[in-house]
């Protein structure tokens, strides 16, 4: 009984590779030194894996940016205006591609199926010349080979590859990717005959793609390919692997009927369904890597289970034809425990990051050739037992409340349209009401003064001086720029899902718990690992503040259920739904304490709503409708003449928008200047929406200033298709990525817009 790793974290235990990108990105350091903090992190993990005792341990799964931008490279696949004259790809094309550069701008990014890492996706047409452009697959697979491990190079399928990117700007929309197929398999040859001479024999081939609900002609592509590729692969083993979610029973068969593919990795953790498929239709003589140890969170396996789970697989294909794996790659965990010096034992002993999971899959398999770790499957238990039977998980009453909401219904008793008029009464609002969306900019100096307090180097007294402060400024501004709702501008927030978890009971906090989202960009999820509650207001104490500071209306500013599960790793002892309904009544409390306190418009972010869909369509109505649930349970008890707002990080809602309006908020402020047309088509095509609603008129992200007609062009378009008195005026999202001198100048304009509209509306009626 064998072992395997599907992928690897590349960051590093202390986001090494991220240091060493942005240092060499900003002309600190050379290319060289790159190289050397990159190969030390590759020879590390491989170290540690075969010190472990894996057997199958993956190479060419370190990337610089992004391991499908390493197969754009691969494939020589660079778009035109990155002006590549051929050759090896370097550093300078490669991170063009991936970052941009001062003449042009970066490739196009976007999830990796229901993750929170992004990937860059190749822009392909008619026209790309393919060519082998990067050696890096077979150059990390002799690079492990010289440090004596015997690696499995890994990469993307040609198939997943194709179905995951999109065709070239000025190539017809409904250019066939998959007609590619031809000109991109000839170099996959190349590159399997080179890890062939370099001595490999095996390869895994990645293709996740196969959890989705694909078409017939989809599926063929993958017989095709695989046909195609089978004299080249004659001689190694290979292994295709899929993850994330069950493979539905048609690719099933097209997976298992693949030439020249002897091993079939599955999520054995998401796949519940798959499961049943191997046990009637797993066919004979070829590996299966069973997915037991869960690459997507942070709780250690439960060891039992999965060597129980492992016995019934080895009846189904036999001993020696049954590996012991991870679910996915590890990249989408953390990376190593041994780091966390602030997590109590108990919390830890719970826990297993990418290194600890290494070690699980190696137990497993151990145990499964007879050599069980007794010592190590015993304190495994007892971590299982004490996370089942400890009181920091269990809270009665919140088991109690959140049961009662299952299977139930809650809305405002008014429909929205008499709540608006109520509100109205109380705002006296102008018709176009500008409003930001919650951050100000954070400077240099704020983070200082949060990082004393915390660190205890100031007292609290000094603390709340440098905060009111700072949102008085933040009041001033928006009074002199005349915007109608105003905000505090969030000064006392890092994070926004950290703010709201450090002070709810249920969250547990990492020190470098961090995951890659893109690029050298990693998150720190908070872990839920109990029941949640709130143990006393979060927001009240500063959202009075600042109202106490202005005539005008002050937004208070929550995060929703669903972002702040979706953001976190989530315990895996219940559902999510329960997770989130009990996150749903903690932020109930706070809202109305909020409304106690005086504060008439509340702002319930749900900027990751759409990010928890469901892989596969079958599984959307389900989701929707708890996520969509949870949002309304938390301002179901307030007054109508209370104003709730929420706001959505992406415009790409044409699909759930029947559950956008489903969640019956008074307000929606939406990202939508990257991607105008798309949003207003879905109103173009009649869908009925009555709520109030601001698309945002500018891009945050840049730091550009759009002008004033720019924005009243943008509105003026929006007024085409919605009804003037729904409309509101605001930017895409927070601003506390930018800069003063850019926001002033951006919100004067945006505003100066809003006036002339209006003023041009009052003199046409
Ligand atoms: N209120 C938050 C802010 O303005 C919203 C952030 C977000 O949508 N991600 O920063
Ligand atoms: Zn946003």
């Amino acid at each position: 009984m064998a072992s395997h790793v599907v992928g690897y974290p590349r960051m590093g235990p202390k986001r090494e590779l991220k240091f060493a990108l942005e240092s060499f990105w900003d002309g600190k350091s050379s290319a060289e030194d790159l190289k050397k903090v990159s190969a030390d992190l590759r020879s590390s993990i491989w170290k540690q894996m075969c010190d472990t005792g894996i057997k199958y341990i993956p190479s060419n799964t370190f990337s610089y940016y992004d391991q499908v931008l390493d197969t754009t490279a691969m494939l020589g696949a660079v778009p035109s205006r990155y002006n590549w004259t051929g050759g090896e790809i370097e550093f300078a094309t490669y991170f063009s591609m991936a970052r941009g550069n001062a003449s042009v701008p970066a490739m196009e990014m976007t999830k990796w199926f229901d993750t929170n890492y992004h990937f860059i996706v190749p822009e392909l047409g008619p026209d790309v010349n393919f060519s082998y452009a990067s050696h890096k697959a077979v150059n990390e697979y002799k690079e492990a080979k010289a440090q004596g491990v015997d690696t499995v190079p890994v990469l993307v399928g040609p198939v997943s590859y194709l179905l995951l990117s999109k065709p070239a700007k000025g190539v017809d929309k409904s250019f066939p990717l998959l007609s590619l197929l031809d000109k991109i398999l000839p170099i996959y040859k190349e590159v399997i005959a080179e890890l062939k001479a370099a001595g490999a024999s095996w390869i895994q081939l990645d293709e996740p793609t196969l959890v989705l609900d694909l078409e017939s002609h989809k599926l063929e592509a993958f017989t095709k390919a695989y046909a195609d590729l089978e004299s080249s692969l004659s001689g190694l083993n290979v292994l295709v692997e899929t993850y994330f979610a069950d493979v539905p029973a048609e690719a099933f068969k097209t997976l298992t009927a693949l030439k020249g593919v002897t091993a079939f990795g599955f999520d054995l953790v998401r796949g519940t369904q798959t499961l049943e498929l191997i046990k009637s239709s797993f066919p004979s003589g070829k590996y299966l890597f069973a997915g037991v140890v869960d690459g997507r969170n942070i709780w250690a396996n439960d060891l039992a289970a999965s060597l129980a789970l492992l016995q019934t697989l080895e009846g189904v294909v036999g001993k020696d034809k049954l590996v012991a794996s991870t679910s996915c790659s590890l990249l989408h965990t953390a990376v190593d425990l041994i780091n966390e010096t602030k997590l109590d034992d108990e919390i830890k002993s719970w826990l297993a990051f990418a290194a600890q999971k290494v070690v699980e899959v190696n137990a497993l398999a151990k145990a499964l050739s007879g050599a069980k770790d007794e010592a190590f499957f015993s304190a495994n238990a007892a971590a299982q037992a004490s996370r089942k039977s400890s009181p920091r998980v269990t809270n009665e009453a919140v088991q109690k409340a959140s049961a009662a909401l299952q299977g139930s219904d809650h809305r405002r008793a008014t429909n929205v349209s008499a709540r608006l008029d109520a509100q109205q009464k109380k705002l006296n609002l102008p018709i176009l009401p500008t409003t930001t969306i919650g951050s100000f900019p954070q400077t240099v100096e704020l983070r200082r003064v949060r990082r004393e307090y915390k660190a205890k180097k100031i007292s609290e007294e000094e603390y709340v001086k440098a905060i009111t402060e700072e949102i008085k400024k933040v009041v001033d501004l928006q009074e002199e720029l005349d915007i109608d709702v105003l905000v505090h501008g969030e000064p006392e927030r890092n994070d926004m899902v950290e703010y709201f978890g450090e002070q709810l009971s249920g969250f547990a906090f990492t020190a470098n718990g961090w995951v890659q989202s893109y690029g050298s960009r990693c998150v720190k999820p908070p872990i839920i690992y109990g029941d949640v509650s709130r143990p006393k207001p979060m927001t009240v104490f500063w959202s009075s503040k600042a109202q106490e500071m202005t005539k005008r209306p002050m937004k208070g500013m929550l995060t929703g259920p669903v972002t702040i599960l979706n953001w976190s790793f989530v315990r895996n002892d219940q559902p999510r739904f329960e997770t989130c309904y009990q996150i749903a009544l903690a932020i109930k409390d706070e809202v109305e304490d909020l409304e106690k306190a005086g504060i008439t418009v509340i702002q319930i972010d749900e900027a990751a709503l759409r990010e928890g869909l469901p892989l596969r369509k079958a599984e959307h109505a389900f989701y929707l409708n708890w996520a969509v649930h949870s949002f309304r349970i938390t301002n179901v008890g307030i007054q109508d003449t209370t104003q709730i707002h929420t706001h959505m990080c992406y415009s790409n809602f044409n699909d759930i928008i029947h559950s956008i309006i489903d969640m019956d908020a008074d307000v929606i402020t939406i990202e939508n200047s990257r991607s105008d047309e798309k949003l207003l088509s879905v109103f173009r095509e009649g869908v009925k929406y009555g709520a109030g609603i601001g698309p945002g008129v500018y891009d945050i992200h840049s730091p550009r200033i759009p002008s004033t007609e720019e924005i009243a062009d943008r509105v003026n378009k929006m007024l085409a298709v919605l009804d003037t008195n729904i409309l509101w005026v605001n930017p895409d999202c927070g601003l506390k990525t930018r800069k003063y001198t850019e926001v002033k100048p951006a919100l004067q304009n945006m505003v100066s817009a809003a006036k002339t509209i209006r003023t041009q509306l009052a003199s046409a009626k």
